[in-house]
């Protein structure tokens, strides 16, 4: 088999064996980089010579006998909004980064480097995480792989497409309102938001920090608990972390939920859901039935009718907040004509920010601002509450909730670029988890007759991405899916 046919599981063990050097691995990954990312744009920084150097250190150990972390010699991708301080910039796809070097790495960059893991490089994103196709990205956008016409979806629309494309087995990506979630539903993969607090943010570029998560993209679920895994946990750094126990999420992976009980929305399954998209997430939720679960009909009436209303008061809020500090001075993009210091300011960030950061900052600081914050922002935080007591009255009559991940299959490069409003509706059915902090993960269910991916969208309580792993391995181990390759890797092979 070819190398990255394989999964990172499969790599892994083989690297182990010493059936598969670090180097080999490292060597199959940058060339399936320089073959298909012309096409496909998912990378927007690679450092070939630090990989090989990377992979050489890795091999050495591992001849050696000695110790090696739980990654040894696997290649990872990462979204560029987490900080990289050695060789790689971290740029979230923004100009006003441009130049940028981080002083030092994100937690889960070192805990990737602790794993042993050799990081390729990083991965396409819209500017700050804001989007859901990765259109609104400094660099261009990327393409999905399945169809390069249409979007990857996003914002982690380069991480979820390197995966797709398998010019790497795993990436990381960022879940602020379904950005790991939408795209590994667009590009056929295995996406997964953890539960809030169960990754550390330390080193991610903060987008909306209460609702902000790191999570895994892979081709399996094994794959994506492979990552989990390695970044999980308690860090310090980052006070909303949380001190909970993690899980050997791979050694329980096969063991499956009986009885299951399955909440199944209607809100999810409205006006507006293609059917294409509706027939494969229903005949996905059948394989479950068949499996012995249990269908029950529930009712998330805040979670879609006004989760999107209400992020997209929390979001912008939090990120015209966050996103003050660039200022031309401390970070990246300075004007280079300028009158004064204010001048200076106010240049360096309209001509750093794109259309799409703008506006956000311009929602958020209008929601803020003195006599619209009851308005707006109090009220959105009511809401807020409102969506999370519907799961968590949901959570106490069934074990999980499944529904599509996104209403529509992935859709033509620029069909939504002039439609603001048509782009956040990308978003209905994953931004409920982020107001509620729950875990979810969308995994593959099936191909629409024009070839490209759907995802069936499966979501548990907190701190349950055991129990979310193990349900969705149940669907995976009855369905082939996931050895599935877009074209353009069986052309190219
Ligand atoms: N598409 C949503 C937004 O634009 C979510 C993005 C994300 O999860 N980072 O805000």
């Amino acid at each position: 088999m070819a190398i990255l046919d394989q999964t990172a599981c499969q790599m892994r063990d083989a690297l182990r064996r010493r059936d598969l050097t670090a180097a080999d691995a490292a060597e199959a990954s940058l060339a399936a980089i320089e073959r298909l990312d012309p096409t496909v744009a998912a990378f927007v920084a690679t450092d070939a010579c630090a990989v090989r150097r990377r992979a050489a250190e890795i091999d050495a150990r591992l001849d050696a006998g000695g110790p090696v972390g739980l990654l040894a010699g696997v290649p990872v991708a990462v979204k560029d909004n987490m900080c990289t301080a050695d060789g790689l910039p971290t740029s979230c796809g923004s100009r006003i980064l441009d130049g940028w070097r981080a002083p030092y790495n994100a937690h889960v960059v070192e805990r990737l480097l602790a794993a042993d893991a050799v990081i390729v490089g990083k991965t396409n994103m819209d500017e700050f995480a804001m989007g859901s196709s990765t259109e609104h990205s400094c660099f261009g956008p990327t393409h999905n792989p399945w169809d390069t016409a249409t979007v990857p979806g996003g914002s982690s629309g380069g991480s979820a497409a390197a995966v797709a494309a398998r010019m790497v087995p795993l990436a990381l990506g960022s879940d602020t309102g379904g950005s790991i979630r939408q795209p590994g539903s667009l590009c056929g993969v295995v996406g997964m938001k953890p539960t809030y607090g169960r990754v550390s943010r330390y080193g991610l570029v903060a987008f909306a920090s209460s609702l902000d998560q790191i999570g895994p993209l892979a081709r399996t679920v094994g794959d994506a608990a492979l990552l989990l895994q390695a970044v999980a946990g308690h860090d310090a750094r980052d006070s909303t972390s949380v001190n909970e126990p993690v899980p050997d999420y791979l050694a329980v992976l096969d063991e499956p939920v009986a009885p299951l009980r399955i909440g199944v929305p209607k809100e999810f399954f409205t006006e507006g859901l293609d059917p294409e998209v509706e027939r494969l997430v229903r005949e996905a939720i059948g394989v479950y039935e068949r499996l012995g679960a249990k269908l029950v009909e529930i009712d998330l009436p805040h979670a879609t009718d006004y989760a999107i209303a209400t992020y997209y008061i929390v979001a912008p809020s939090e990120a015209s907040s966050n996103l003050a500090r660039y200022d031309g001075v401390h970070y990246g993009y300075r004007a280079p004509e300028h009158a004064d210091m204010i001048d200076m300011y106010m240049r360096s960030r309209s001509e750093g920010f794109g259309d799409e950061v703008k506006r956000r900052i311009m929602l958020g600081t209008f929601a803020l601002s003195s006599g619209y914050y009851d308005a707006y922002y109090k009220k959105a935080l009511r809401v807020r509450r409102l969506v999370r007591r519907d799961f968590d009255e949901a959570f106490e009559k069934v074990d999980c909730i499944m529904g599509p991940t996104s209403a529509t299959p992935a859709f033509p490069l620029g069909e939504r670029l002039e439609n603001p409003l048509a782009m956040y509706l990308s978003d209905l059915f994953t931004v409920g988890a982020n107001m509620a902090a729950i875990a979810g993960i969308s995994i593959p269910c099936g191909f629409t007759g024009a070839g490209l991916p759907v995802g069936l969208q499966i979501l548990t309580g907190v701190f349950t991405e055991d129990r979310l792993l193990r349900i969705s391995r149940m669907y995976e181990r009855q369905t082939d899916w996931t050895s599935r390759r877009p074209a353009i890797c069986e052309a190219s092979a």
